[in-house]
């Protein structure tokens, strides 16, 4: 087994049959820091197709042997990596930030979640796979259980650069399958950390790999291995329709989560306080980089003027700048291209007639003269067909729109190509009700941030925003095996 720990290197090498090794390429790709884009972070291999059927072909030789393996077994190897990743904490959190932008307390929280991920599907070899079924036959035996699809191949986004490959990962290896994990480039260096977490609790080699490198150039090889019988993606609508195509082919199973437009409802009766403060925070933490995050507020007239000005005042509070300094709220985009596309959408919607309340460009200073830095954005008088009401922004820019019922509220919500998370903010049982029976969305709020997830829950979306299966808890089981049902009568007339 090779050794797992390569930060002595700042170059990180792909994962493949149980060797840290170079991509047949024999190049790299550096990334740098996106709140002083000076600091080169660390650099992953820019790999080929060669690397991918490498890969998969290792995935292949060690699924009989994991698959083989009793439930309990794989999991203890899930529960040691949790252990590790949890000593590693205060580094992966450290490392993350310097690589992605978000602060460090929302990259120490999203570390401990790994943790708790790791841990809660370490149990799942514990847990029941299948029913017993009556037959027609008194003497027969009917059942169903579950097998692992095989290697799996999982393509992941760069805003949650340790939750979303573990969430994936950890289900996969706990139900028998053996994976290639080829994480987000923007994200490569923090994700071989997991991966090193993984290898050092012992896994077997082959079981799990990881391969780096540009995603538009090797991810459609890995989704049309030969060797691969699902694919689990997290990422853009744009490249999940791709691969959709692509596990089509060759009828692969494939789960899809994509983008979000996500509402909250500010009733007359919220709690203005708590409304204002959770709006904010869904719109603003992460930079607005989650696929949860608060991009629209659809807020009833009596309560309108106050709720606009309290969440105006807030955002001029928030103190941005880069994500290692403890006291900031708001860290930097990810990348020039997604701070490219954050001032696109605040000149759209200025042209558009949307008003800006606050924010709307880049900070000014030598604090910021070296990151992709943006201002915490709010628009008002935004309505449903402008482009910054229909359009993942993917930045930190809220737009205030305007409902004169608790009926035109629910048809703006609903307004949207997706359908991923949604608020309310009411202290009516009535108007919850209704909102949680009529929000074409797939997790539902009330009074609480539209972003947020907790590990033993199904998450996932609606419309636009999912191939509608679900991940996490045990709606990962759904995707990650195959039901067999077996008959079992006995021998003789
Ligand atoms: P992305 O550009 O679609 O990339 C996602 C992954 O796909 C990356 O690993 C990327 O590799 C890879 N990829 C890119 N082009 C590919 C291709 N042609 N074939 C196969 N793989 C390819 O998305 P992103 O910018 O990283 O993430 C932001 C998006 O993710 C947003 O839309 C957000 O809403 C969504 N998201 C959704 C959820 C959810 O659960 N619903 C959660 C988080 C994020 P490279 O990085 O090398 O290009």
């Amino acid at each position: 087994m090779a050794p797992a720990t390569q930060q002595a290197t700042a170059v990180c090498k792909n994962y493949i049959g149980g060797q840290w090794v170079a991509s047949h390429s024999g190049k790299t790709l550096s990334r740098e820091n996106p709140a002083d884009w000076r600091e080169v972070v660390g650099a992953y291999q820019d790999s080929t197709v060669d690397d991918v059927v490498a890969a998969c072909d290792a995935a292949a030789k060690a699924f009989p042997g994991w698959a083989g393996l009793a439930g309990p077994a794989r999991g203890e190897f899930l529960r040691k990596a949790a252990d590790i990743l949890e000593s590693r904490e205060e580094e992966v959190a450290r490392t993350m930030t310097r690589e992605m932008g978000k602060t460090i307390g929302e990259a120490r929280g999203e570390t401990r979640r790994g943790v708790t991920i790791l841990r809660y599907f370490a149990q799942e070899g514990l847990r029941e796979v299948g029913l017993t079924i009556p037959s027609a036959d008194a003497r027969t035996l009917m059942y169903t259980t579950r097998v692992p699809l095989g290697p799996v191949a999982l393509i992941t986004p760069w805003n949650f650069p340790v939750a979303i490959p573990i969430w994936k990962l950890a289900p996969a290896l706990a139900y028998g399958n053996t994976v290639v994990l080829k994480p987000a480039g923007l994200t490569t260096v923090t994700a071989t950390r997991v991966v090193e977490c993984l290898v050092d609790a012992g896994l077997p080699a082959g079981v799990l790999n990881l391969v780096g490198g540009s995603g538009g150039r090797i991810g459609s090889a890995l989704a049309k291995n030969q060797h691969v019988h699902g694919i689990s993606f997290t990422g853009s609508n744009a490249v999940g329709r791709q691969l959709a195509g692509d596990a089509l082919e060759r009828n692969t199973k494939y789960q899809l989560e994509m983008g979000g437009k996500n509402p909250v409802i500010v009733c007359d009766d919220a709690d203005l306080a708590q409304a204002v403060e959770l709006t904010v925070s869904g719109a603003m933490r992460s930079t607005g980089q989650k696929c949860t995050a608060t991009s629209r507020a659809i807020v009833m007239e009596p309560v309108l003027k106050e709720f606009t000005e309290r969440v105006v005042a807030r955002c001029r509070e928030l103190k941005v700048g880069p994500g290692l300094d403890e006291t900031v709220y708001m860290g930097p985009a990810v990348s020039r291209d997604q701070l490219e596309t954050d001032l696109h959408y605040i000149e759209v919607g200025k042209g558009e007639g949307a008003r800006l309340l606050c924010g709307g460009g880049q900070p000014g200073g030598e604090r910021f003269a070296h990151g992709y830095f943006v201002q915490p954005t709010v628009f008002d008088q935004v309505t449903p067909a402008m482009k910054i009401a229909q359009e993942e922004i993917f930045g930190p820019v809220l737009g205030i729109m305007r409902a004169g019922s608790m009926e035109e509220a629910l048809t703006l919500a609903n307004d949207v190509k997706f359908g991923l998370s949604a608020s309310i903010f009411t202290r009516d049982i009535n108007r919850v009700l209704q909102f949680a029976a009529t929000a074409d969305v797939g997790m539902i709020r009330v009074n609480g941030e539209t972003a947020g997830v907790e590990p033993q829950a199904p998450f996932g979306g609606m419309k636009a925003s999912s191939s509608h299966s679900r991940e996490q808890g045990r709606a990962a089981l759904e995707f990650f095996t195959s039901v067999k049902t077996v008959t079992f009568s006995p021998a003789g007339t």
